[in-house]
């Protein structure tokens, strides 16, 4: 966990912009068919507490409800992914890519790579989880 500050993000274009007060969960790469689709490859997911996220600019937030429980929201004008969020979760979580830096984070490990991408390798030994981590994770973005 990074020390609890104030760290502002946004899309490609700058039309979504947004603040979290807050702690910011280390970052876990999501490697599952949604996520390669989304993101190209792999999802790296910080995650916050609902209520730290402040969005300071969202006319071009757009929704896409990716499962029956979750919508993933991106940027209508330049496409960005920003967030994917769980109906009712306490907490939402952000694509870090879309942090300013220097984010302060560092990555936890990997979800998902069973169904990851046959292109890339993944060789930093961090942990890595077939599917769901079960919480090793600690409030890992799931589907
Ligand atoms: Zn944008």
């Amino acid at each position: 966990m990074n020390d609890e500050r104030v760290i502002e993000g946004g899309c490609l274009c700058g039309a979504v912009r947004y603040r979290v007060d807050g702690v910011l969960r280390p970052v876990v790469n999501c490697h599952c068919g949604q996520c390669r689709r989304t993101h190209g490859a792999f999802g790296p997911y910080t995650d916050c507490a609902r209520a730290d996220l402040t969005l300071l600019r969202d006319e071009t937030l757009a929704h896409y409800r990716s499962s029956p429980d979750v919508r993933r929201s991106f940027c209508a004008r330049c496409g960005s992914t920003l967030f994917w969020d769980r109906d009712g979760a306490p907490h939402i979580s952000i694509c870090a890519g879309t942090l300013d830096l220097p984010s302060g984070l560092s990555t936890a490990g990997h979800i998902y790579v069973a169904d990851k991408a046959d292109f890339y390798e993944i060789d930093d030994g961090l942990p890595r989880f077939e599917g769901s981590s079960a919480g090793v994770l600690d409030g890992e973005a799931s589907n």
